[in-house]
């Protein structure tokens, strides 16, 4: 018998829900809460099992609080934005409750991904008897356990990591994003950057790249990016060397995202326009198609995966390992993306091991410091089939 509180309610937030509510001996009770409640009532809907819905302001600590101590969760499963993480950990630690999230903490004035903010949290968490459980989405998640996988099955030692993430899909639109605009955007037009032999190297934004063939979507250009995983695996996964993270775009969404940053619409400081201050990136937002609105004609597939060298039964290795995830397909079972679906199903997963006790601890911790068998078990059954292949 488990409650659980879900916060957030767009694409992931839908996702994680509906995948819940197929899981009912583990999660018993489900609540959705969000800061506009009539999106938690439109995925209500959509969900044969009887769920309640709430409205929370969540950079709210105290509102927050407030409907954690009236709704009294076993995990609250974050799905609203990394703005966000740091106000619910902080009820989280108020009210006593297991925590889980997908993406890392980032203050709204700077773009910048770092797991310190949350790390941080360790002591207070492990002091309070409660685990909180980061990066619990695809990239980071999957990518994460991938990596735990490898290490534990096939490798003695894993020297270098390339994170491999393909959108192949086509949503009809000249320029939109998969998940929330704000955040894709601010990570995009960030400064790349990779772990190599124990330093950082700093790349200017989308400056690096190559051509890698993905499978059942074929040769596509992709793009070496920063990306939060990258800092807990170089913490995480003893001895590797190198770890960077590539992701393609086509040459149609460059283009407009060029001409967006040349003319300023990517910025995050505030300026003045008739007399009220406007934050550019936060009105592109608003002109942008909602990401969930995406879904329902979207075509085509994810390929999100990683490849792994390192020494196998005592000579060098190269290995691939993925999941190849249809938009369509999502659609049909959860009226959601693949890009949601993909991330919404990790998340589901992590907190069933929390709740059933298969991942426990005292503190805050990324998903790789988890064994990654019962994860791995559990990925094909709830929609995520994973491919690994040794390639030399
Ligand atoms: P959306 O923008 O679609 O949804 C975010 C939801 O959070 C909205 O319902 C929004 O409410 C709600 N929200 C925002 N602020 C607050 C607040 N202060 N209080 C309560 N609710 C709030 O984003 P996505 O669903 O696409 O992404 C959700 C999270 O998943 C993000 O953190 C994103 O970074 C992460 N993600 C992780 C991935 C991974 O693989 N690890 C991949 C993709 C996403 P409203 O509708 O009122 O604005």
């Amino acid at each position: 018998m488990s409650r659980v509180l879900i916060i957030g309610a767009g694409g992931v937030g839908g996702v994680v829900t509906h995948k819940c509510a197929q899981v009912p001996e583990v999660f018993t009770d489900i609540v959705l809460a969000s800061r506009t409640l009539e999106k938690c009532d439109k995925i209500r809907a959509q969900i044969s099992r009887p769920i309640r819905t709430a409205r929370v302001d969540a950079d709210n600590t105290a509102e927050l609080t407030a409907l954690i101590r009236e709704v009294s969760p076993d995990l609250i499963i974050n799905v609203a934005l990394p703005y966000q993480d740091l106000s619910i950990m902080n009820a989280c630690l108020e009210t006593g409750v297991d925590y889980l999230d997908t993406a890392n903490y980032e203050p709204r004035d700077e773009a910048r991904f770092c797991y310190k903010w949350q790390w941080d949290y360790h002591d207070r968490f492990r002091d309070r008897g409660i685990m909180g459980l980061l990066g619990c989405g695809f990239d980071p998640g999957v990518t994460n356990i991938f990596c735990a996988h490898a290490l534990k099955h096939h490798f003695e030692e894993i020297r270098t990591i390339d994170i491999v993430d393909c959108n192949a899909g086509k949503h009809g639109h000249a320029f939109a994003t998969n998940f929330n605009p704000e955040i894709n955007i601010r990570e995009v037009t960030a400064r790349g950057k990779y772990f190599e032999n124990g330093r950082w190297i700093e790349t200017d934004p989308l400056s690096v790249h190559e051509t890698f063939d993905f499978p059942e979507i074929g040769p596509r250009e992709m793009y070496l990016m920063y990306h939060e995983e990258l800092e807990s695996l170089a913490k995480n996964i003893p001895g590797v060397r190198r770890i960077r993270f590539w992701m393609t775009f086509s040459q149609e969404y460059l283009t407009h995202l060029r001409v967006l940053q040349n003319v300023g619409m990517t910025r995050i400081d505030p300026v003045s326009f008739q007399g009220c201050e406007i934050v550019p990136l936060q009105f592109l937002k608003a002109l942008l198609p909602d990401p969930s609105s995406l879904a329902q004609n979207y075509e085509g597939k994810t390929c999100i995966g990683c490849v792994i060298e390192g020494i196998r039964e005592g000579k060098p290795g190269k290995y691939f390992i993925y999941n190849i995830c249809d938009h369509a397909e999502a659609y049909r079972e959860v009226k959601a993306q693949a890009i949601s679906y993909t991330t919404g199903v990790p998340a589901m997963i992590g907190g069933m091991l929390m709740l059933t006790g298969a991942w426990r601890g005292r503190g805050v911790f990324n998903v790789e410091e988890f064994d990654p068998d019962p994860f791995m078990e559990k990925l094909p059954l709830h929609g995520l089939p994973w491919t690994e292949k040794f390639l030399e």
